[in-house]
């Protein structure tokens, strides 16, 4: 049967990343509130913004049910905003920002590409072979530390972009804005 993946829909590209799935053969959900976990196999929280995010999980009553189903080794995938807040600990975000901790890795925010703010890369990912994947950043945050247990999968200038941590993948990038779905077959690989 089709891994019912959630899709955390406060806001951000809520959208493209449910069209990435169903691609992909898996079926999206919309998660809103907290009876849409119920049925879901993993959860994508999408690229916007984390400070915004952050907030919108404390009004909808989400955030300590997301953090129970991490807890519990729900599979997760973010991207950019979504890395951000499932990092353990932040640089430059609001005092009263919230994250997960469900990868043992330090972000901060807003930190790639500073002059630019947004840049496109071919990144090189050793475990999706070759051609190298189209990487699409934008205000994207850079891992400043990463722990024992955190596995980085590619970098960019000495910079890990795309790391695991068991269930858990974080990727500073955008594979849900490219045509290029190997990040996701990735995630969606290890359910
Ligand atoms: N800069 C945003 C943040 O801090 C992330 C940007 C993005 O997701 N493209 O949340």
């Amino acid at each position: 049967m089709a891994a019912k993946v959630g899709v955390l829909a406060l806001q951000g590209d809520v959208r493209e990343h449910a069209a990435a799935l169903t691609e992909l053969g898996a079926h999206p959900v919309d998660v809103r509130r907290p009876g849409d976990l119920g049925g879901i196999d993993a959860l994508v929280l999408p690229g916007g913004e984390s400070t915004t995010m952050s907030l919108l999980l404390e009004s909808a009553e989400l955030f300590e049910p997301v953090a129970r189903r991490l807890a519990e080794g729900m599979p997760a995938f973010g991207t950019c905003a979504g890395m951000i807040l499932l990092a353990r600990d932040v640089v430059g975000g609001r005092p009263d920002q919230r994250t997960f901790g469900a990868v043992d890795i330090t972000v901060r925010r807003n930190a790639f590409g500073r002059q630019v703010d947004s840049f496109e890369t071919a990144l090189e990912v050793p475990d999706l072979g070759q051609p190298p994947v189209d990487a699409v950043f934008i205000r994207a945050p850079v891992v400043e530390r990463v722990g024992p247990e955190v596995e980085v999968l590619a970098k960019v200038g000495g910079a890990p972009v795309l790391c695991r941590q068991g269930p858990v993948l974080v990727a500073a990038f955008h594979p849900e804005l490219s045509r290029d779905l190997r990040v996701h077959a990735l995630f969606l690989g290890d359910l």
